[in-house]
């Protein structure tokens, strides 16, 4: 695999985006979300294979069993979140959040050591800590804040897509946990026809920057 292949935007102008994201996210973890008219709905991913998650948030309670199941799994570090379920404080509003393994990874760009693929055949980003060098680049980079930093270890981690658990043909751990049928994944091709299905929602970065392969159904 090309693991450079998906370097579409240069480094500097994949810190710059996480720049701009800073503030929005700073929005998004206070819990500060409404929604905004559809976007990029029907921008289709280049690589036709590419999986992505959907939440609908009419459906989820909130209960953070996707959090909780992920966790669980991969044994996070304390303060290393790689799912989050975000809250809209003025009504019952809530989004399922994790790395959305876009199709312009800003994380895989500015990564000086090559610790990120982006695979070929479903597009799943994916880190490797073992040669990571903990040196942040795409933590300030991802307008998600996907890839979190622990200082137990020194290094970043982030959310695999349970990549090895769907190669033996097993669901993600969160789409599993999930006990309402709130967040589903599956190939972006076939989420984005989704009625009501969206690219963003007001807090989330410009889908523009790093084309997140997320769908959302949002809460009226
Ligand atoms: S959400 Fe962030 S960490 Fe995940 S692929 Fe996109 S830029 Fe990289
Ligand atoms: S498990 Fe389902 S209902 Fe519970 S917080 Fe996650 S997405 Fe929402």
């Amino acid at each position: 695999m090309d693991k450079f292949k998906h370097r579409t935007i240069s480094r500097r102008k994949a810190l710059k985006i996480g720049a701009m994201a800073t503030a929005t996210a700073a929005v998004v973890g206070s819990g500060l979300f409404t929604r905004i008219p559809a976007q990029a709905e029907t921008t289709l991913p280049k690589n036709p294979e590419q999986i992505g998650f959907l939440h609908d948030q009419n459906k989820c309670v909130s209960c953070r069993r996707c959090q909780a199941a992920c966790k669980d799994l991969n044994k996070w570090e304390p303060g290393v979140e790689w799912r989050k379920v975000l809250a809209r404080k003025s009504s019952e509003a809530y989004l399922s959040m994790s790395c959305n393994h876009c199709d312009n990874p800003a994380c895989l760009t500015v990564c000086p050591v090559g610790a990120y693929t982006k695979r070929e055949k479903d597009g799943v980003v994916i880190h490797n800590r073992e040669i990571c060098v903990g040196c942040k680049y795409c933590m300030y980079a991802c307008p998600y804040h996907a890839p979190r930093f622990s200082e137990e270890t020194g290094r970043i981690s982030k959310c695999h897509f349970c990549y090895e658990r769907q190669d033996k043909g097993e669901m993600p751990a969160c789409v599993q946990a999930c006990p309402v049928d709130a967040l589903h994944y599956g190939k972006m091709s076939e989420l984005r026809k989704t009625e009501g299905g969206v690219s963003q929602v007001k807090g989330l970065p410009n889908p523009d920057l790093t084309k997140p392969n997320l769908v959302i159904i949002p809460k009226p």
